[in-house]
């Protein structure tokens, strides 16, 4: 007869929110099927519904992923160095995929693989979904790109030309690639469920550090031509009780009850303070 062990519960919700600023120009890639507009080769994502350029949640949540991988999985994860052994001999970095009985906290916040998903010991995180979910995050200062006086070559968006040259032919390669102009503000939210069993501030941590990592390093294409600098404030961080949900009136209070006592936090900076509008 098979052992039963109790299920993993989920007990809290924890919202986190903020602002995500585009420092320097963000260019995060939609599809280039609209080629002929305005003579872009590679656009950005657009939310159809207003035009408005957005920040897919899977752009910021593999952002985040990627760049804690290399600072917590890279020499200490067996899931990533097998990862890497398994590509054929050539060496890959991540991404980590631990087995669901050893999971890494990575994995554990980020999700595992649905064939190593729902293996758990006792008393343990059980290793599964996501338990970290990213929303899109969308403009908030739209306003901003309706001066008239502003000269955007698309709505809510500029083009630069970007030039490579093949190494081999020194032939040059020009491309237009459509950005969101610096200053360009998105609102973020994400959710992380917590379950019995789980380290809960270990989690919220290393999500913060992600945000962290994320704004010293870059979000969307072409970073290391200067693209994607971002400046992230966590403004709200609430731990929600899941029995809230069964009362409004609780789960309005436990909505307010904003975690950061100390004022928001800021991950990143600004390379020139805003102009006046
Ligand atoms: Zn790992
Ligand atoms: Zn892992």
């Amino acid at each position: 007869m098979a052992t039963q062990l109790k299920a993993p519960r989920l007990t809290h919700k924890v919202l986190m929110r903020g602002a995500i600023e585009a420092v320097t120009a963000l260019h995060i890639g939609g599809s280039d099927i609209g080629l002929t507009i305005g003579g872009a080769d590679k656009l950005v994502v657009r939310n159809p519904l207003d035009n408005t350029p957005y920040i897919p949640g899977s752009s910021l949540k593999g952002r985040m992923r990627s760049l804690l991988e290399k600072v917590g999985c890279a020499d200490s994860c067996p899931g990533f160095q097998i990862q890497v052994a398994e590509r054929g001999g050539e060496p890959r970095l991540g991404p980590c995929s631990c087995e669901g009985d050893k999971a890494c906290d990575v994995c554990l916040v980020f999700g595992v693989a649905a064939a190593t998903s729902r293996q758990f010991k006792e008393g343990q995180p059980y290793a599964g979904a996501a338990r970290l979910l990213v929303r899109d995050a969308f403009l908030s200062n739209r306003q901003t790109f309706e001066n008239p006086r502003l000269r955007l070559d698309m709505p809510f968006t500029e083009l630069k030309t970007e030039v490579s040259i093949d190494r081999l032919t020194s032939a040059a390669n020009p491309r237009q690639f459509e950005r969101v102009p610096a200053g360009a503000e998105f609102t973020f939210e994400l959710v992380l469920n917590v379950f019995s069993d789980d380290p809960k501030e270990t989690f919220v941590t290393l999500v913060k550090q992600g945000l962290a990592l994320v704004a010293e390093d870059a979000l969307g294409g072409q970073s290391s031509r200067g693209y994607g600098k971002v400046l992230i404030k966590l403004t709200e961080l609430v731990e929600i009780p899941v029995e809230s949900y069964a009362n409004p009136e609780q789960l309005a209070q436990a909505r307010k009850e904003n975690q950061l006592k100390g004022g928001p936090i800021e991950y990143g900076s600004r390379l020139v303070e805003p102009m006046a509008a």
